[in-house]
């Protein structure tokens, strides 16, 4: 098994970077479909239903995975059961974490797996086309840059799985891992991969631009409770409170706060320069 990673290996990518955690139903009286509901919803009903379900559905397995045969060690309440916290446009309490470290934990714990096996991690090597056996119409590996020496690598394999993520960079503003420019998804084009909802390729995390800087999902998750000062984060902050279980809104919602303030007659003033980061929004300015 070959394994090359454009970044560092369980350094790169966004899945360390998650800090809130898992969404999964673990015990009533939280349910499949509550968690569905709450998915589709906060979706504003543009998801796809049947992968939605795929998701919700498969959640539950997938934690215990990650527990049992991968070793992650998530937070327990004192009876010994796994916590669930609150989050975004949850009903329940939902989340599965490790402290706000959970991406951490699940990567470091993944990368352990990784190398209790006979695979070679090639860091800092991209992959840049995929192969083709001409005329049976297979991917057959793919061609890799190095990106240390400049050299090309070919990888012939049997199977050939791309797991590249999104593509942040096409936005003006992102603060996701900037290693993941789409290039992965235009290889799979290339590959004569149809590709779906490509507006939707990158929609998080939400951020808060505030005095020429970029807050993420925590402070603004911080900023709901604390009902900052500024006029523009208090009426965001509404916006966003009023329409959730838990004073935490699913990006859906917190996006468009910041369309709210670039509507304000007359502009908002300059001191309160906060501004909702969406791919729109970023894409546009
Ligand atoms: C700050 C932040 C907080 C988040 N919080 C949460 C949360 O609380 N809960 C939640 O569910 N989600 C959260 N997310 C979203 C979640 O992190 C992502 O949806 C998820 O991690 C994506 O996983 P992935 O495997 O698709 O991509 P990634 O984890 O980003 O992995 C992509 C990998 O592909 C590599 N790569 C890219 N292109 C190439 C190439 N051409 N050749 C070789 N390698 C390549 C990259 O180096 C990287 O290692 C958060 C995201 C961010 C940025």
């Amino acid at each position: 098994m070959l394994l090359a990673v454009k970044g560092l290996f369980g350094k790169s990518g966004c899945t360390r970077m998650v800090q809130g955690g898992y969404n999964v139903v673990l015990r009533a009286p939280d349910s499949l479909e509550a968690h569905f509901r709450d998915t589709i919803e906060g979706g504003a009903w543009l998801n796809d239903q049947e992968l939605a379900w795929l998701l919700v559905s498969e959640a539950p397995g997938r934690v215990l995975e990650l527990e049992n045969r991968v070793g992650c060690f998530f937070d327990r309440n004192p009876d010994g059961t796994v916590h669930q916290k609150p989050f975004a446009g949850q009903r329940f309490d939902r989340t599965v974490h490790k402290g706000d470290l959970t991406g951490i934990e699940i990567v470091n714990r993944l990368s352990e797996q990784v190398a209790a096996t006979a695979t070679t991690v090639l860091e800092e090597v991209r992959a840049v086309e995929l192969l083709h056996d001409h005329g049976r119409g297979r991917v057959v590996g793919a061609l890799l840059l190095d990106q240390r020496t400049g050299r090309f690598v070919v990888a012939q394999a049997r199977a050939t799985l791309l797991a590249t993520g999104g593509g942040p960079t096409m936005y003006k503003i992102a603060a996701p891992c900037h290693d993941k420019t789409c290039d992965g998804i235009a290889m799979a084009w290339r590959a004569g991969t149809t590709l779906m909802d490509m507006e939707m390729v990158q929609f998080h995390p939400t951020g808060l631009m505030a005095a020429g800087s970029q807050i993420t999902g925590r402070c603004w998750r911080k900023a709901c409770a604390a009902r900052a000062r500024t006029y523009s984060i208090r009426r965001a902050s509404a916006t966003c409170c009023a329409t959730t279980h838990a004073g935490s809104a699913p990006r859906g919602t917190s996006s468009p706060a910041r369309a709210t303030r670039r509507s304000w007659p007359g502009g908002a003033p300059r001191k309160a320069a906060c501004c909702w980061m969406s791919p729109i929004w970023a894409r546009s300015s």
